[in-house]
């Protein structure tokens, strides 16, 4: 046999010739499924490359509605963004582990204008930018593909038909995500059915162990259960300030 063996056409064809021959199809070194190299170091099916290359390409297609969910006025919100340290004063950022770590509650309070969302929306993209890597734990992936951006003044009140009937869907969809940004309390008028539905929102995720990021117009828990406003049970849920469960910070102002 003094014939050179003829390039590879078809990825594997030299297992088809091997066992005509008669040889054990184990000696064929492995190729991938999809690039047909040969010889590489394999992962179920595909190769190394290929292997990360179509589970970065699922992790970007799931993320791809949460993107969606950053309000378009906020796209711009990173913390590498230089407007972000011009328009959110103390603090400038909220801890990298605060956002991919064990927290279910962080509120972040203060004036009208003073970067709240843009912190929110900032911390959002952290978040997807970490769940898109291939090393990223499933949990984190989960948490931010299901991830949702509700406005608190665009909800409808908590119940279809006046109150009698069941959930609305929007306020049944922000109590099952697996994390939400709940933005503006406290922009929404007093006594209004926005008022009801956020609290349930609050109450319900609090006792499900889900995750909010919240952002509160208010200036301190006395102004957020003044009247028509919410009651102190809600306000516990979202204004501790407890390393590991919930984290309260303050943009704007002196504190
Ligand atoms: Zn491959």
């Amino acid at each position: 046999m003094s014939a050179k063996p003829t390039p590879e056409l078809v990825p594997g064809a030299h297992n088809v010739l091997a066992a005509l021959e008669g040889q054990p199809f184990a000696i064929s070194p492995p190729s991938c499924d999809v690039c047909g190299i040969v010889g590489v170091e394999r992962w179920g099916d595909l190769c190394a490359k290929c292997s990360t290359d179509r589970e970065r390409h699922r992790r970007r297609v799931l993320l791809s509605r949460a993107r969606d969910e950053i309000p378009e006025l906020y796209r711009w919100a990173h913390f590498e963004a230089k407007e972000l340290r011009q328009r959110v004063r103390v603090p400038s950022f909220v801890p990298f582990i605060e956002i991919v770590g064990a927290p279910r509650t962080i509120s972040i309070w203060g004036p009208a204008q003073h970067g709240k969302t843009s912190l929110a929306c900032a911390m959002l993209r952290t978040l997807l930018r970490v769940a898109e890597k291939p090393e990223a734990p499933d949990t984190v992936l989960a948490r931010a593909a299901g991830a949702r951006f509700v406005k608190v003044a665009m909800l409808p009140g908590p119940r279809k038909y006046g109150g009698a009937g069941a959930l609305n869907e929007e306020v049944a969809d922000a109590i099952d995500a697996p994390l939400i940004v709940l933005d503006g309390l406290g922009e929404e008028q007093p006594d209004s059915p926005q008022v009801a539905s956020a609290s349930l929102i609050i109450l319900e995720r609090h006792d499900r162990e889900r995750i909010s990021w919240v952002t509160v117009a208010l200036q301190d828990g006395a102004a957020f259960t003044s009247f028509g406003r919410y009651d102190g049970a809600v306000l516990e849920r979202i204004a501790r300030d407890e390393p590991g469960r919930q984290r309260k910070f303050t943009v704007g102002g002196s504190r």
